[in-house]
C-alpha cells in the first residue's frame, strides 16, 4: 500500500493545513484588523490566480488535506470563483478533504450557489455584534443587514456557517450571550476569537484586549459548558451548551498556548510562507514558483521552510502602546 504523503515539522507536527490568503484587499475596515487608510499590496506583487492553483496544488501534493482561502475579504477578489472552482477539483480527487473559506459574508448572497456548487461545504462568517450600529462602528465600513442576507444565501444554499467573533472589550463584551443564543438559535457555531497583536491599526491594542477567560468565567455563571473532543482541524476549543444545545469554541492564542498541537501554515496573496501567524520568519514562494514550470525549486523552498517552523509564538499584549508583537495586517496574513 502506498502511503499518503506528509509534511512534517521539527517537532513531530503533522502540517495539513493551508491557509491561503487570496487578496489583502476588503471592503471593510474593522478597527482591530486595518487603518482606515490601508495602502495596500500593488497588483503585481500578487500571484494570479493560475498561481494560487499551482501553489495550493503543490500544498495538495505534499500533504494538505484541508485548505481555507483567507484575505482580506477573500470574496473581493476579481474572478475569485475560478480558483474555487478549479481547486474543487482536489476534492473530487479525493486529495483534498476540505476546501473552506473565512469571509466577511458581504459577498455571500451573490457567490453562495457557486460555493456550494464548487464543493464548498462550510464557511466562517465573522460578525462580531448583532447592533447594527456597533457593527457600523467596528467594521467602519460594513452592514449588518448585507451580511444578514449572505447569512440567509448560504442557509438556502446547504452551506454550514460557523460564526467568528472577535472578543472586544467595551464593544461586544456583554453581547456574547445574545450572540451565541441567536447563533445557536439559527443552527451555528459561534467561535469566540482573542484579539492578537497583528499589525499596527491606529490605536491601543489593550483597548481592545478581552481575554476569553474571563468571558467564559462570566458564561459559566448562568450556563452550563461541556467541553467535548469536537474539532474543526483549526486551533478552536469546543464546549456544548447545554442551555441552548449548541457549539461554541473559543480560540485562546493569547491566555492559552495552542501551538503545541499547531498543523498549519499560512501563504500571503504574495506568495510569502509564514510557518506561525505569530513570528515573522518566513519563506519566499514566489520567486521560485515562477523561475521555472516545474515544481521542484517550489517543493524544495517548501521542505526548507517546513524544516524551520518554530515551535509556538511570542504574543503579549501588556504595555500601552507597545509596537505589535508582529508588524504584518491579520488581513495580509489571513485569520
Ligand atoms: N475578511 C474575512 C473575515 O473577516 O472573516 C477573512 C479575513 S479576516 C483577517 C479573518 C479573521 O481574522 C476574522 O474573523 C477577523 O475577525 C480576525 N482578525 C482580524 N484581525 C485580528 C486580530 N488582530 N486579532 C484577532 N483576530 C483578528
Ligand atoms: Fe476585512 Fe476581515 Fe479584516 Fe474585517 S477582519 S477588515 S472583514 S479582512
Amino acid at each position: 500500500m502506498t502511503s499518503l504523503p506528509t509534511m512534517v515539522d521539527p517537532f513531530g507536527r503533522t502540517v495539513d493545513y493551508l491557509r491561503v490568503s487570496v487578496t489583502d484587499r476588503c471592503d471593510f475596515r474593522c478597527v482591530y484588523c486595518m487603518a482606515e487608510d490601508m495602502t495596500f499590496l500593488p497588483k503585481r506583487d500578487l500571484l494570479s490566480l493560475e498561481e494560487l492553483d499551482r501553489l495550493c496544488t503543490t500544498f495538495i501534493e505534499k500533504g494538505v488535506r484541508k485548505l481555507r482561502l483567507t484575505g482580506g475579504e477573500p470574496l473581493v477578489r476579481k474572478n475569485i470563483m475560478e480558483l474555487i472552482r478549479s481547486l474543487g477539483r482536489h476534492l473530487d480527487s479525493g486529495a483534498l478533504d476540505e476546501l473552506t473559506l473565512t469571509t466577511n459574508g458581504s459577498q455571500l448572497a451573490r457567490y453562495a450557489d457557486d460555493l456550494y456548487a464548487a464543493g464548498v461545504r462550510r464557511v466562517n462568517v465573522s460578525i462580531d455584534t448583532l447592533d447594527a450600529q456597533k457593527f457600523a462602528t467596528v467594521t467602519r465600513w460594513g452592514r449588518l443587514g448585507q451580511v444578514m442576507e449572505g447569512l440567509d444565501a448560504a442557509r438556502r444554499a446547504g452551506l454550514g456557517v460557523k460564526i467568528n467573533a472577535v472578543a472586544l472589550k467595551d464593544v461586544n463584551e456583554h453581547e456574547i450571550t445574545s450572540m451565541m443564543d441567536w447563533a445557536h438559535g439559527e443552527g451555528f457555531d459561534l467561535t469566540l476569537i482573542e484579539t492578537m497583536p497583528l499589525g499596527d491599526i491606529e490605536g491601543d491594542r489593550t483597548d481592545q484586549y478581552l481575554p476569553l477567560s474571563l468571558v467564559r468565567q462570566r458564561l459559566e455563571e448562568t450556563h452550563t459548558l461541556k467541553p467535548i473532543p469536537h474539532r474543526t482541524g483549526g486551533p478552536a476549543r469546543y464546549v456544548e451548551v447545554a442551555e441552548t444545545g449548541g457549539r461554541l469554541g473559543f480560540i485562546t492564542p493569547m491566555t492559552h498556548n495552542f501551538c503545541e498541537s499547531c498543523n498549519r501554515v499560512r501563504v500571503t496573496c504574495t506568495g510569502t510562507l509564514y510557518m506561525c501567524l505569530g513570528q515573522d520568519d518566513a519563506a519566499d514562494l514566489r520567486e521560485p514558483l515562477r523561475a521555472s514550470e516545474g515544481n521542484e525549486l517550489l517543493n524544495a523552498a517548501i521542505d526548507e521552510a517546513i524544516s524551520r517552523k518554530p515551535k509556538g509564538h511570542d504574543f503579549v499584549i501588556e504595555r500601552a502602546g507597545a509596537a505589535p508583537a508582529v508588524s504584518r495586517h491579520m488581513s495580509v496574513t489571513g485569520g
